[in-house]
């Protein structure tokens, strides 16, 4: 039945209280014999789109003998000509355009067989439930599954033949029943009694309803999965067939405020997806970040309570003390995003590895801003402090370079470290690091002090090379320690340095000067224990003393006693030992654990001991006390401590 414009539509039903535009159109439409409300408008000379835009909705009007604005309040136009603006005019308020279902219907079953009509609420997405039946609406046909659009000749069938008034809903939520039904009191529909408003929090509900549907569509976003990573995405695509059952599950959090929202948030980290990136993990921070805080909504002061409740859960979890109440407001530091780097990207800046350069900010070398949520962490740098941080590396080195600027083997080197010559900038038994850390300067200072004023050389036949001098002092029960305080105390005198060689083996002495040197009587038992005896001075086992020996944490002296080579400790390696280390059963005791669970929560998180099972197969853990010193090491302790008591 083709139309013409001089002849109006032969049946003009009138639009109900809370009817939809769509709705009514295809109401209009079947009663016309027209195949659906598309070809409907566009016969009236109507844009086909006319629901979302501002094209005139005259000819329909006429052809229904109404007044154009009686329909024009039904449909959703933009709420303002303004380019960009995404919010459409919704009852007697307005919402974001994504937050309404345009193309197909939703409905309850119930509702549509009483009152015949489709109800304008149905469309907007966070209202998931029927507070007057308690059930939730449906938004596919139950006789073929698909979603049911409005292009359709009956009002009541899909194009499938099944009557929508048959299918049966499951019962809603409470919640979802509370967020549709104050959805539906903002929108001035009739309340229902079924629902129970009050489950949601009040701040909610005191909310304009804009600002309550933005609210419903952020979380939304994430509760999807959609807005992790989507950067700054539209609302409208993140949003683009979001189901029912995004909007129940954002009902849940709206309701038990702000937990759940913590809760979600906590189910980001741990479900970031099986080994998911730093990185990966950064940028879906950020995202979150980019849209919460961009300008669209921080300046409209939209979404302030997902802000501020997202505030409260960082300041809560940051580590660092970025959010403490003296440092910016965190809304004032996203202004210039720059300025701070992920840790992969920082990592790939200064050409190191990412988990080098975490080790490095867990260690407190490097100030990083640490986000831990759930059982992940992110990590984002101050390029400045990057910089900073780059250029002192630059004059670092590790344990195999340091050793090649002496010249030296890792056992007589580590003695030079342990005794203090050599000095360290971090290391197992310095701080705990575990990775030994040298500043280049310091090393060649300390080769340059050894060879001052030494002529340089080539040995003459009867000089005693470094070599064979080590040997002989070795056996005389003397260490590279003893050997280079010696130099350093002007007690040996260094008769040469020999070009061809590199650091300490330039050295080579006087013979005899050397043999006074070595064969001097020493009265090591004075100032020497024997092993069992520090451990007796420790209360330690003596197997476990003796492992700290040999591994070098307790520094100790080789002494020739009647021809036999014994290790001796000296009386202040100790003490220095003492001061310096603590074993885990101590820690145990004080913060009421076992040693193992001790040691395994702190090496969770890269605080390792500087010895133990796990470590060097020692029998008992111990840790450095500077590196437990530091700020993350007592708070795992404490968290270790409060564990506890709350268990
Ligand atoms: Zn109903
Ligand atoms: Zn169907």
């Amino acid at each position: 039945m083709p139309l013409d414009d001089t002849r109006p539509l032969v049946r003009t039903p009138r639009p109900q209280a809370g009817e939809g535009f769509m709705g009514y159109l295809l109401r209009v439409s079947e009663a016309n014999g027209c195949p659906d409300p598309y070809w409907l408008l566009r016969a009236l000379g109507c844009s086909a789109y006319a629901l979302a835009t501002s094209g005139t909705l005259k000819p329909l009007a006429d052809a229904l003998s109404l007044e154009e604005v009686s329909l024009e309040a039904l449909r959703h136009a933009p709420a303002s000509d303004g380019p960009g603006s995404r919010q459409v005019r919704f009852g007697s308020g307005t919402v974001h355009r994504s937050a309404i279902i345009a193309d197909r219907s939703r409905y309850c079953p119930i509702c549509l067989a009483e009152e015949g009509f489709f109800q304008s609420v149905w469309q907007l997405k966070p209202v998931t439930a029927c507070p007057k039946h308690g059930v939730q609406l449906l938004e596919r046909c139950a006789g073929c599954g698909r979603s049911v659009s409005w292009r359709r000749e009956e009002l009541f069938r899909c194009p499938c033949g099944h009557d929508l008034r048959q299918s049966t809903s499951q019962p809603a939520s409470p919640e979802s029943m509370a967020l549709s039904r104050v959805l539906m009191g903002k929108l001035g529909n009739p309340l229902h009694e079924v629902a129970d408003p009050a489950l949601l929090a009040e701040a909610f509900t005191a909310l304009e309803l804009a600002d309550l549907v933005d609210h419903t569509l952020f979380i939304g976003a994430y509760v999807s999965g959609r807005g992790r990573g989507a950067g700054r995405q539209t609302m409208s695509r993140l949003m683009g067939d979001a189901g029912i059952d995004v909007f129940q599950r954002v009902a849940v959090i709206l309701a038990d405020w702000p937990k759940a929202f913590f809760a979600l948030l906590d189910d980001f980290r741990r479900h970031g997806g099986e080994g998911a990136t730093h990185i990966g993990l950064e940028m879906e921070f950020r995202s979150f970040y980019a849209a919460l805080y961009s300008r669209q909504f921080r300046e409209s002061g939209k979404l302030g309570l997902v802000r501020g409740a997202f505030e409260t859960y960082l300041r809560n979890h940051w580590r660092g003390g970025f959010l403490g109440a003296k440092n910016r407001r965190l809304a004032d530091d996203l202004h210039d995003r720059q300025r701070y780097v992920p840790l992969a990207k920082a990592a790939r800046l200064i050409d190191m590895h990412s988990g080098a350069l975490e080790r490095e900010i867990r260690a407190g070398l490097i100030e990083a801003l640490i986000l831990r949520m759930g059982s992940r962490t992110l990590i984002m740098i101050d390029r400045e402090k990057l910089e900073a941080y780059r250029l002192n590396r630059d004059q670092m080195v590790g344990l195999f370079d340091a050793r090649r600027v002496l010249g030296l083997s890792k056992s007589p080197f580590l003695d030079l470290v342990r005794a203090g010559i050599a000095k360290a900038v971090r290391g197992p038994t310095l701080d705990g690091y575990a990775y030994w850390t040298f500043r280049k300067t310091d090393l060649q200072q300390l080769l340059d002090t050894i060879l001052s004023g030494v002529p340089e050389s080539k040995p003459g036949p009867d000089h005693i090379e470094y070599r064979k001098a080590v040997r002989i002092a070795t056996y005389r029960g003397l260490g590279i320690v003893d050997f280079v305080k010696a130099i350093l105390g002007r007690n040996l005198r260094v008769a040469g340095a020999d070009p061809r060689a590199v650091g300490m083996e330039r050295c080579y002495f006087d013979p005899d000067e050397f043999l006074a040197f070595a064969s001097g009587e020493r009265p090591f038992a004075n100032w020497t224990a024997s092993v069992e005896e520090a451990a007796a001075q420790l209360g330690l086992k003596s197997q476990v003393t003796y492992h700290l020996v040999r591994s070098n944490l307790i520094r100790s002296v080789s002494v020739s006693e009647g021809g036999k080579i014994s290790l001796r400790v000296p009386l202040d390696a100790i003490r220095e030992f003492e001061t310096s280390y603590i074993p885990a059963a101590e820690l145990a005791v004080r913060y009421g654990t076992s040693s193992r669970h001790l040691a395994a929560v702190l090496q969770q998180h890269g605080i390792v001991p500087v010895t133990g099972p796990t470590v060097d197969s020692g029998r008992q853990y111990f840790f450095s006390r500077s590196r437990l010193a530091m700020r993350d090491a007592s708070e795992i302790l404490e968290g270790i401590r409060s564990r506890i008591d709350t268990a």
